[in-house]
């Protein structure tokens, strides 16, 4: 699959509202904020509240506010996914147009009772189902790879039909995917940083660019910060929110999560002498084929 080829960088960090922002989301706001900083390139913040059923109120905010404690400052006006229903329904209209996506009543239950297959040939549907239905989007059979800007060559495999996903869900909300590549474009974004947890979701977002006649992003999929019993830090499992009063270790832990080395960084005193230290010395290759790495001492980072 061909990538952006345009030199003008453009990044984003993406966060969905689900909670405030905690040590796993700060390493994946510096990966991306490191990565466009380092190439001179732009660096935007989406907020992804697309499931009203997830989100917290007030996260929104304040995660917002620990980027900018953090002194991660974004470069052009927040976009919050609520407000882009317009252009996501405008896009599921190209796509079933174009006979890339169709509605499908079958629920999870059925599909994996067969295997996948859909009960009554969805795909081949000339009228809408009678029951509630969600769109999917129709995968073509792919055996494939892409190149990863961190993880290298990352080889995948998709089946038409079993691996159709969903795009707008059965209650009427856009899925993850189709928000995600619909807002990508429209920011003009060349390069995603993202976490390795999302790998798998990167060949459906191509298949997306490719029926929509669209050149996708570079991506590149840092590792993602997991416990000691190997689960990764989310709001799922109850990570706390940072702490905004310890900043600078919290920087500091953040940047050794991504491997950056702390020895020239300690005489940095605010975020704003920390981060240009941490532009020159970040490296994708030094995560290069790293799916996780362990949770580093937050308290502890100050003092390094
Ligand atoms: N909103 C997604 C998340 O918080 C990130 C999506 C992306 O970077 O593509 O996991």
């Amino acid at each position: 699959m061909q990538a952006v080829s345009s030199d003008i960088y453009r990044g984003r960090f993406a966060p969905s509202p689900t909670g405030p922002l905690h040590f796993g989301s700060l390493v994946g706001a510096l990966a991306s904020y490191l990565d466009a900083r380092s190439k001179q390139g732009v660096w935007l913040v989406r907020i992804e509240d697309i499931d009203p059923l997830r989100e917290v109120t007030g996260a929104a905010d304040s995660i917002l506010r620990t980027l900018e404690a953090h002194g991660l400052q974004w470069d052009e006006s927040v976009i919050y996914q609520s407000q882009r229903l317009s252009s996501y329904t405008e896009l599921l209209g190209q796509l079933l147009a174009s006979g890339h996506a169709y509605p499908c009543p079958c629920s999870r239950k059925e599909l994996s009772a067969r295997q996948g297959r859909h009960l009554d040939a969805c795909r081949l549907r000339q009228t809408p189902p009678d029951a509630e239905y969600a769109y999917r989007f129709a995968v073509t059979d792919a055996e494939y790879s892409f190149h990863d800007l961190i993880q290298g060559i990352v080889p995948y495999h998709l089946h038409g039909e079993l691996d159709d996903f969903v795009i707008r869900r059965k209650e009427g909300f856009f899925s993850y995917q189709l928000a995600v590549v619909c807002d990508d474009l429209a920011q003009d974004i060349s390069h995603i940083i993202r976490g390795s947890d999302l790998l798998d979701s990167t060949p459906l977002q191509y298949q997306m660019y490719k029926a929509l006649g669209k050149e996708s992003p570079q991506v590149g999929h840092f590792p993602v910060v997991v416990d000691a019993s190997g689960a990764k830090l989310s709001k799922q499992n109850l990570a706390p929110g940072l702490d905004n009063r310890q900043i600078m270790s919290n920087l500091r832990a953040a940047a050794a999560a991504l491997l950056i080395a702390n020895a020239e960084l300690a005489q940095a005193e605010t975020p704003q002498e920390l981060l240009p230290q941490l532009t020159l010395n970040w490296s994708r290759d030094k995560i290069h084929g790293l799916r996780s790495v362990p949770l580093p001492d937050i308290t502890g980072a100050s003092s390094a």
